[in-house]
């Protein structure tokens, strides 16, 4: 929902100002506290955007997975059209920041196999459970680990919520819920946000707290709807080639494995320990809920591939005519799975034409646009990283290693996955209300006669699941933007079938593919958008800030506190 910036005076007269609430339309408000320049629209090329899609997702790209020969290919494309829109390289002399990582790639698995010492369970991979290691070792044990439900598997202390209380996990393997326990909620109230997904939902954050406990092993129950994907996604998603940070000396501790269960799977296990998953999970979502040990173990066994290498995030920047030191930036992520589990027709890899390719060739079109209309008055930045399948590793490396400082960057746009079924009315805004950029969103979208409709799937955790989240962490303002779901023709209903078919069938799967009769329009209208925003805050003088009350606005304001210049 969108909130009103308290002491904000005079919204411009005429606008819609229609009543946001989430899941409505919202629109037209624009703060007057705010420089926000009016700007031409962009001369922005649907053949650069049709011609980079159509290239990336080639299948001579083999589906662009980091340190593979499609990376090399990716890297040379960007640096080759960047140069050519006209852009300086970002980072000194060179057109790539480096980005150290380690790639595993589990092998040979054993069954997982679950026991009370009388019945043995056993498991297929891939098609019931999936696991991998976060730790560099060639081979992966799981020897008769005692297993213990967590309900949510969540210890936050700041909402008095502790899952692993009065129970110790050393050494054991957490059955864990995927998502957070106010997710069937009707509003956005609750102690985790309502139906909202919140960071203690996601699946990195769950491996991340089962390590801090000393747990061996966590297995995550699959659920389509709160995970908001099927278990398709999870099967193709967790094998194969896994990309991780090159940890150095403090590596934290990892679980010995890290894997997700099958629904099914996870209530014949917890059936067998005389208890029922429909029961435990509806206590998990309880305050008062008390772990359960299950009397049953864990095992499996597994050998991994481990290889080094240096990815690449590709940076090119058109630098700013009076305020070449303050940067708007623009991102999105040019990786995708690689290879991946086989289609029925034996087509084993992941094009990633939609995701994102598309977003990828955004950050082109955009350049050139911007670059034909000659430079802002603050430095434009174009950046596009790498490993974000494998957890924003790019994103990450360059916020924590920033070409640009931090606090005098002013904000940015990611863009990853456009919408290639024609032109929508709205464009989706993940995380409405998040901070002032919003303001320079509305005065794009009045400018372009368009709407924006606030977060359709709150549930889902969108703001936490793409680069943009990497940014915000390190509290700069970030807008995530996605296309619409009411279609010019067809509207909702139409929408709302699209986003569904690419859920389904395509998405992180070997069927997402360029089509030549995708209908770009829509594509050059929300991309329109983005280039006003952009342009606009290169524009600007202001400097906008998360709302009251967000979270990351405690890390912006103390990055500005610490600054001589910039914010
Ligand atoms: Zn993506």
């Amino acid at each position: 929902m969108m909130k009103r910036i308290t002491g904000l005076t005079g919204l411009v007269a005429g606008a819609l100002a229609l009543t946001a609430c989430d899941g409505m339309v919202m629109g037209g408000e624009i703060a007057s506290d705010l420089d926000i320049p009016e700007v031409e629209a962009g001369e922005l090329s649907e053949a650069t955007m049709i011609d980079i899609t159509r290239t990336l997702s080639s299948d001579e790209f083999e589906g662009r997975m980091p340190g593979t020969p499609g990376e090399e290919k990716t890297v040379a494309l960007l640096t080759e059209r960047f140069e050519a829109a006209g852009l300086q390289p970002g980072n000194g002399d060179s057109w790539v920041q480096e980005v150290p990582l380690v790639e595993i790639t589990g092998k040979n698995f054993a069954p997982l196999t679950i026991t009370n010492g009388e019945t043995d369970l056993v498991y297929d991979f891939a098609s019931e459970w999936v696991g991998v290691t976060y730790r560099e070792d060639a081979q992966t044990q799981l020897a008769n680990s005692e297993m213990v439900f967590v309900g949510y598997g969540i210890n936050a202390p700041e909402r008095d919520w502790n899952d692993y209380e009065g129970v110790d996990v050393t050494g054991k393997t957490v059955v864990v819920l995927v998502n957070d326990p106010d997710w069937e909620t009707e509003g956005l109230d609750g102690k985790f946000n309502g139906k909202a997904m919140t960071f203690y939902g996601r699946w990195t954050y769950k491996y991340e707290e089962a390590a801090r406990q000393g747990a061996a092993g966590v297995l995550i129950v699959h659920d389509t709807e709160p995970a908001s994907y099927g278990w398709n996604v999870v099967e193709s998603s967790w094998q194969g080639a896994q990309a991780y940070p090159q940890r150095g000396d403090n590596a934290p501790t990892f679980t010995t494995m890290n894997g997700w269960v099958q629904k099914e799977v996870a209530r014949e296990v917890l059936a067998a320990a005389g208890q029922d998953l429909d029961e435990l999970t509806a206590a998990a979502k309880t305050q008062d809920f008390q772990a359960v040990e299950l009397g049953m173990t864990a095992s499996t066994s597994f050998e991994n591939d481990i290889r080094t290498f240096e990815s690449q995030n590709v940076i090119g920047v058109l630098p700013g005519s009076e305020a070449p030191d303050e940067y708007v930036i623009h991102t999105a992520h040019w990786d995708h799975l690689g290879r991946c589990p086989a289609a029925p027709d034996g087509d084993d890899i992941c094009n990633g034409a939609v995701d994102n390719a598309t977003g990828t060739a955004a950050l082109v079109a955009l350049a050139e646009a911007h670059a034909k209309a000659g430079a802002p008055r603050r430095s434009l930045v174009f950046l596009a990283v790498t490993a974000e399948e494998s957890g924003l590793l790019g994103a990450y490396y360059y916020a924590s290693n920033p070409v640009f400082p931090l606090d005098q960057t002013v904000g940015g746009i990611n863009m990853d996955a456009f919408q290639v079924a024609g032109p929508a009315k709205d464009v989706t805004v993940v995380g409405p209300g998040k901070s002032q950029l919003d303001w320079f969103m509305n005065a794009a979208l009045q400018a372009d006669g368009r709407v924006a409709t606030a977060n359709p799937k709150p549930e889902a955790g969108y703001y936490y699941r793409s680069d943009h989240f990497a940014f915000a962490k390190q509290g700069v303002p970030m807008l995530y933007i996605d296309g619409g779901e009411d279609l010019i023709d067809g509207g909702t209903e139409a929408g709302a079938a699209v986003a569904a078919d690419y859920t389904e069938n395509r998405y992180h799967g070997p069927k997402d593919e360029f089509n030549e009769e995708w209908d770009w329009s829509g594509v050059m209208a929300d991309l329109q958008l983005f280039y006003r925003i952009g342009r606009s805050m290169a524009a600007s003088t202001s400097w906008p800030n998360w709302n009251e009350g967000d979270e990351f606005k405690a890390t912006r304001d103390e990055s500005c506190a610490s600054s001589d210049q910039g914010c």
